[in-house]
This record gives structure tokens, sequence and C-alpha cells, in this order.
């Protein structure tokens, strides 16, 4: 079968032929419908040996829907034919947080040398894929997967983010998205469907904006040095009760701590390498700021319940599987409108 996959540190991603995987006990094979291109994917690819911690090649994708078709033994929650999403950060299953269904904060994964498809282990940009457990699958329900397949990280993360978020978010407050492509443009969406804050779009991007403004955001404004005096104005000196940065970049970063209210949440998910100084008199007083990752099982079910009830519509740009490489390097320079998906 096909994979794109990441065979070398520093090497552009490749298609190649790989033999189809065979289920093992208690494990679930795919046959992948649709695979999401993340730009985690370039972070990784930029790593050295020592930080990426597992071995080359990867097959990429953590992002992944599919058709189950076959099961290895013991399976009983599934059936062949059934079409499903792929709940990406697997964990043990058994510590105290996956217990809660926070696989994304497995306490053992490290210990258990346990990576998310994609990220370590074997991933969805594949004619078939293998998944640990019938625990990390949640059904379609006749949603289309093409349109589901970014939710299962574009939609689950922001979503974890905002959640958090909700309480502060009450009506005549303000809520920041930097940066508006794969997860900030689902961001604006599920801020317009949870909360009725007014939503702010920054991007440094005329097209990212537009998108931002067709998807919900009240307001969309080019990201500069003065992004954050510009929220200020607009929110008559308050700032904003949060900030969510899917840049993370050092000056993004800057921005989302200099724009948040007294008592703002500030929550960094991009993985751009910037840092935030927290101190009194530095950030706004009692602002608090996070850095979260992925999302729960639970939360990636309440993400598809939204998109059952037609609240989020995610924007895709679709391509072939011989075709991925091309939308990596899209991706890498900012032309890719919405999320982009792998048709294995
Ligand atoms: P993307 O490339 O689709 O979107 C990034 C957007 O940011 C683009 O629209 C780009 O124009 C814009 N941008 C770039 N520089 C900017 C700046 N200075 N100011 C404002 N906007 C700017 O990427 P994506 O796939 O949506 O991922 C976003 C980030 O989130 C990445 O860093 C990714 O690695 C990270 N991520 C984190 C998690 C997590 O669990 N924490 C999960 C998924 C993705
Ligand atoms: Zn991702
Ligand atoms: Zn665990």
């Amino acid at each position: 079968m096909k994979a794109v996959q990441y065979r070398e540190v520093g090497a552009a991603p490749e298609v190649v032929e790989v033999p189809v995987p065979a289920p093992g006990p208690g494990e679930v094979l795919l046959k992948v419908t649709a695979a999401g291109v993340c730009h985690s994917d370039i972070a990784v690819m930029s790593w050295s040996k020592e930080q990426l911690g597992f071995p080359l090649p990867l097959t990429l994708g953590h992002e992944g829907v599919g058709t189950v078709a076959a099961l290895g033994d013991g399976v009983a929650t599934v059936e062949i034919g059934d079409d499903v999403a792929v709940y990406g950060p697997w964990g043990c299953g058994n510590c105290a947080k996956c217990a809660e269904g926070k696989e994304n904060l497995c306490l053992r994964a490290d210990e258990l040398g346990i990576f998310p498809p994609g990220l370590g282990a074997p991933g969805a940009m594949a004619e078939y894929m293998i998944v640990d457990s019938p625990r990390h699958l949640t059904p379609l329900r006749g949603l289309d997967p093409v349109k589901t397949v970014p939710l299962t990280d574009a939609g689950l993360t922001p979503y974890h983010a905002i959640k958090r978020s909700l309480p502060k978010l009450t009506p005549g407050s303000t809520a920041v998205v930097i940066g508006t492509g794969g997860l900030g443009h689902v961001a604006i969406q599920l801020l317009r469907a949870l909360s009725s804050a007014r939503v702010v779009a920054l991007d440094v991007s005329e097209d990212k904006l537009d998108l931002a403004r067709e998807v919900g955001a009240h307001e969309a404004l080019l990201s500069d040095k003065d992004s954050a005096d510009k929220v200020r104005r607009l929110t008559g000196g308050l700032g904003a009760a949060a900030v969510f940065d899917f840049v993370g970049a050092p000056p993004t970063v800057k921005t989302a701590g200099a724009c948040a209210a007294a008592e703002g949440d500030v929550t960094i998910v991009g993985i751009g390498g910037g840092t935030l100084a927290v101190g009194f008199g530095v950030t706004p007083y009692e602002t608090s700021v996070t850095a979260p990752y992925w999302g729960s099982r639970s939360e990636l079910g309440e993400v598809l319940d939204l998109a059952h009830s037609g609240v989020v519509d995610v924007q895709v740009e679709t391509y072939g599987i011989d075709e991925a490489p091309k939308a990596y390097e899209r991706l890498h320079d900012g032309k890719i409108r919405g999320r982009a998906v792998i048709l294995p």
C-alpha cells in the first residue's frame, strides 16, 4: 500500500510502498478514508534526532478517519464496516488520567513508549492504519469523513482550550484568536457556537482574515506589533477575557499576554517556540496562562456532536496521496485555506 513517510531527519516527506499491516490482539485495522495535514508535522520535521524521541521512518498523519477493515483477536466493540474517527492522543488506558478519558495527559505514555499515530506510531496517511484499541475509535454516525477528519485535532484541540475559558466568555466579553489557519478557523466557529463573546481574529495574511470573517469573526485584524493596543482600544481598555494563540511564536505570545484582561485566560496552543514571562506587573493582574495539549476522549465525542448539530463547518482542500508532499509545502508557505486533507 502507499504511505506518506517522513524518512530522514531534515528531508521532505515521501510517498512509498509498504506492506499492509495486520492487526495484533486487541487492535483494529482501518481502511483510511481521509487524513488531515497539521502544522505540528512541520514542527516535528524540523526537530533533531534527539528531539524526535522515536525512530524513522514514520508514516505521517495524526488526524484520521476510516472504515473498520479487520479486527484483532478479542476486539468486540466495533464491527467490520463501521465508519470511525481516530482519537489520536493514545494513552495507557489505565492510569488516573486515562481513567477519566484524558489520555492526552496519560501518566505512563512515556514510560510505556506509547506514541500517537503519525507522531511516533504509524499514522493515517496511508491506505490502511492500525489503531491500538477500539477505545480510540469514535463512530462517525453519518458525518462526512473529509469534513470530519480535521475535527480529531483541529477541532478537538481548540475545543479543549476554549471549554476551559467558557465561564469567562460572558456577554460583552471579547475572545481573541491569533492565527486563523487549520485550528484557528475552527476555534472561531466554536467560540461563536458556545459563547456570546465578541471574536477578534488576528493573522498575517489578508486571505486568512477573509476566512476568519467568513466563519464568524466579528473583527479580523492584521497581526503586528500594535495588535495588543488595537485589541485594548476595541475593548474600551478592558482587554480580552480569553486569548487563544494558535501560532505560539515569540511575537504572538507577547501579543497574547499584552491583550488579556485582568482575570483573563491566555492559552498558548501553537508550538512556535515563544515563551511568556509571567509576574507581578508583567502580565495583567490575575491572568492565568496555560499551554494545553490536544483533548480528552469524551471531548472528541462532544466535538462530533457539535458537527452533527451543524455549527462547525471545516474548510478543506483535498489532495490525493501522491500530492501529500505538495500539501505540506503549501501549509509551510501559509497557502492552505482551512485544513488540507489527504484522500489515500
Ligand atoms: P496553520 O498553518 O494551518 O495555521 C497557522 C496560522 O497562523 C496561519 O493562518 C498563519 O497565516 C498564521 N500566522 C503565522 N504567523 C502569524 C503571526 N505572527 N500572527 C498571526 N497569525 C500568524 O497551522 P495549524 O495546523 O492550525 O496549527 C497551529 C499551531 O498549533 C501550530 O503551531 C501547531 O503545531 C499547533 N498545534 C498544537 C496542538 C496542541 O495540542 N497544543 C495541536 C495541534 C496543533
Ligand atoms: Zn496536530
Ligand atoms: Zn494512562
